[in-house]
């Protein structure tokens, strides 16, 4: 028979219970007693799902309080001194790594956290020391949850990061010179000692994750694989039957490293990012291998259409036969929100097209049984579901005509400025009247209390779309008003209408839907509830006109409007699998003209137009499709900005300032302004600005807002005195690193005030 298998199930519950244990922890709210007790209780109530849906293999370990990688620095003792040395009880411990800890005595910083793959998740990156060593945990916790699942009559396969991928995606700690990957001899032991205790407990296979397979990977980290998993697995009866995972990519081009047949009993592969690769993966499988082929996609919340995958496994059961192959969601259900179940205000015709990880699960079954015993076995579930592909295929919700006829008459002419940049520089300077080293915020304010409790008593319906316009209309006076009192040069309205970057353009743009309870974990026991894009693109009216009309009404210095850009609310998003992502970033692209041409018209003349997740969207490989990514992305922002004058001057903003591997589409952007990220990062990032002759103006942030800390003026100077060893004078603006938004106005100003006075200071010498 065909098995169906999960990944593993996303932890925070249904009503984000984890979350708000885990705050309550960190409070002091919640014993730690009762944190146990509740990750015991969302553990068995997620296994419990996934066996009452029918799933055959159902993952454990695949919960974590903060982050799996994190589960594994512990497991494996892998825990630098600092946090060790701490005293702390063993989940405080872990806490601290995640989160950093200042209680009692202890004062330790978090380890670094960064992006799972091209997720919106974020893991902890393990950090090694140089005479690293690793020691298996005495209670490993695999081994508990997968005797915790077997005592409630559930017997499931462990989730476990692989060692390479283990050691690949952590880093040396500060001061060390470890290359991780050399660390591979003395980390296999404590593996094999892991799996021989899973064995003994009775679990049969074990799912080991090796995600990194997905990338261009530097030599030694390639020809680790084979030794690695020769040792760990080969002829080794005392350890679980291997199944290999991969995700969010093919691994053809590494098809020549990967683990030799005798080690492994199986491999999991994507197919719904990347089809393509199982007619080779087939080919290259031993004679008794087994395929999991991964088709319900764990990264994307519409419905699995059944046709579709059943034929993709079709094709793997002739060539390997039903016992062969095992139904699986593409990657771990961790990206997906809980359960549709709680939706109740999407439109009934739209939420017939969305499945959750709830409803994932039984998809996985669902399709297993239909190639097992035959579709008539589930004709039912096949029938309602060619329905709700062909309603959603041919819906007005998703196909708008007037949409797709203006992205066919989308010139080459509309990407470009009306003149080259120094004939816009030398009408903006007319038109806009700057100093040298122009200050400017990068958008928002502090979002008050104040501010939170209104938009609240909004969306009850508590007070008026008057009163409340009449709100934010007061809170756009006392922000000009500060901003008068610190003398910035170009002001910004504060953004006090926006609860979220894209969420507030979502709510304004047609094709957008909106759920309330499909939260995803980003990193730790934050969450977020991306939007959903449903169909084609449009902006009926105006989105940030009256509040920034109101806001340079009221200014004796340039506003600068403010929005997102067209790829950001893309990514921030949960894209359509129907067309291409270039289509929706065009469409919303088209949609952001027409707010800049606006804006433009009602006496806005400087535009920012944030992308902070450019990089992000990035292709995880180098190569063609990176640059095919590239491309569109860079022609969707400038298709979004260029309706303008030459005497209106365009920003963007971007929240990191790594742009060694791309750094032709950072300039190909041809913003007139560019903010980024600067004050945590190394000066010498600056440096590709100059190398590639950059000509137009940057403004590299000057201090971290991420941190209440007031930066001195001295600072300050410091900071732009290293700047200017990189970039001309009449290139340099002053600003912060990112919004204010998450700051209070104490500290606020006093570091505003210490930056327009450093900024001062340079003026005069120049
Ligand atoms: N304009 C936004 C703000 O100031 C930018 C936020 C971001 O880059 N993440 O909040
Ligand atoms: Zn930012």
């Amino acid at each position: 028979m065909v098995q169906s298998s999960v990944l593993g199930f996303p932890r925070m519950g249904r009503l984000r219970d984890l979350k708000k244990a885990n705050e309550a922890y960190w409070g002091g709210k919640l014993s730690k007693d009762d944190l146990l007790a509740e990750g015991k209780r969302l553990r068995l109530e997620h296994w419990k799902i996934q066996k009452d849906a029918g799933v055959d293999i159902i993952p454990s370990n695949d919960f974590a309080y903060y982050d799996h990688v994190l589960d594994h620095i512990q497991m494996f003792n892998a825990i630098p001194s600092r946090y060790s040395s701490a005293g702390l009880d063993t989940i405080d411990e872990y806490f601290a790594m995640g989160r950093g800890h200042q209680k009692d005595g202890v004062d330790v910083p978090s380890l670094e956290m960064v992006k799972w793959f091209d997720s919106n998740y974020h893991y902890v990156k393990p950090t090694f020391q140089d005479g690293q060593t690793f020691k298996l945990a005495d209670d490993p916790k695999p081994l508990r949850e997968f005797n915790e699942a077997k005592a409630a009559g559930i017997i499931t396969r462990p989730v476990i990061l692989g060692p390479v991928s283990f050691l690949h995606l952590g880093k040396a700690d500060r001061d060390q010179t470890v290359n991780p990957i050399s660390l591979l001899d003395k980390l296999l032991p404590v593996y094999e000692e892991l799996l021989a205790k899973l064995k003994e407990a009775g679990a049969e296979t074990v799912q080991i994750d090796e995600p990194i397979l997905v990338f261009d990977l530097p030599l030694k980290t390639k020809n680790a694989f084979k030794p690695a998993y020769e040792k760990l697995s080969g002829s080794n009866t005392k350890i679980p039957k291997v199944v290999l995972a991969t995700y969010f990519g093919d691994i053809v081009h590494n098809a020549d490293i990967l683990p030799t047949v005798s080690s492994l009993y199986g491999l999991h592969i994507d197919l719904v990012r990347n089809p393509e690769q199982l007619e080779t993966v087939i080919g290259s499988l031993g004679s008794s291998q087994v395929l999991s082929a991964g088709v319900v996609d764990g990264r994307n919340i519409w419905k699995t259409n059944f046709k579709k995958a059943i034929e993709v496994v079709e094709t793997a059961i002739q060539k390997l036969g039903k016992e062969r192959v095992i139904v699986a969601t593409s990657s771990s259900l961790l990206h997906v929100p809980h359960t549709l179940d709680s939706e109740k205000k999407l439109p009934e015709e739209v939420r017939e097209w969305f499945s959750f990880a709830a409803q994932k699960v039984k998809e996985v079954s669902v399709i297993a049984k239909a190639v097992t015993e035959g579709p008539a076995s589930v004709r039912e579930e096949l029938e309602a579901n060619a329905k709700a592909m062909e309603a959603r295929a041919s819906s007005k919700r998703t196909n708008n005509p007037e949409v797709k006829d203006r992205q066919s008459k989308v010139t080459a002419e509309m990407h470009e400025r009306k003149s080259e940049f120094p004939t816009r520089l030398a009408a903006q300077k007319e038109h806009l009247k700057l100093p040298l080293f122009p200050t400017t915020t990068i958008g928002s304010f502090p979002q008050t209390q104040e501010i939170r409790i209104q938009r609240n008593k909004f969306t009850k319906g508590d007070i008026t779309a008057e009163e409340y316009e009449r709100f934010i209309e007061k809170e756009i006076e006392e922000v000009v008003k500060i901003q008068d009192e610190l003398n910035l040069d170009v002001y910004v309205h504060g953004e006090p209408e926006r609860n979220d970057m894209v969420q507030y353009f979502g709510e304004r743009l047609e094709g957008y839907v909106f759920t309330t309870h499909a939260w995803v974990q980003s990193y730790g026991s934050r969450c977020v509830r991306p939007p959903i894009i449903v169909g084609d693109i449009s902006r009926p009216a105006p989105m940030t006109v009256k509040e920034s009309k109101y806001a340079a009404k009221i200014s004796s210095k340039p506003m600068k409007g403010m929005l997102t850009g067209p790829i950001t609310c893309l990514r921030w998003s949960f894209p359509r699998d129907d067309v291409h992502q270039s289509v929706q970033a065009q469409q919303l692209a088209l949609a952001l003209r027409d707010e800049v041409v606006d804006l433009e018209a009602a006496g806005i003349y400087v535009i920012q137009v944030d992308e902070p997740a450019l990089r992000e969207g990035l292709p995880l490989r180098s190569g063609k499709e990176r640059e095919a990514y590239l491309s569109w992305a860079v022609n969707s922002f400038k298709l979004s900005c260029a309706g303008v004058e030459d005497s209106t001057q365009i920003h963007s903003h971007f929240c990191y300032s790594e742009f060694q591997d791309f750094f032709h589409a950072i300039a190909a952007l041809d913003a007139d302004v560019l903010s980024i990220e600067n004050s945590k990062s190394d000066a010498k990032l600056l440096k590709v600005f100059v190398e590639e002759a950059y000509p137009r103006h940057i403004g590299p942030g000057v201090y971290d807002i991420h941190s209440p800390r007031v930066p001195s003026e001295e600072e300050i100077k410091n900071r732009i005195d290293e700047m200017l060893q990189y970039l001309k004078p009449e290139q340099l603006w002053i600003n912060p690193d990112c919004g204010l938004k998450t700051r209070q106005w104490k500290e606020t100003k006093a570091a505003l005030v210490n930056m327009v006075n450093a900024a001062k200071l340079f003026r005069e010498q120049h």
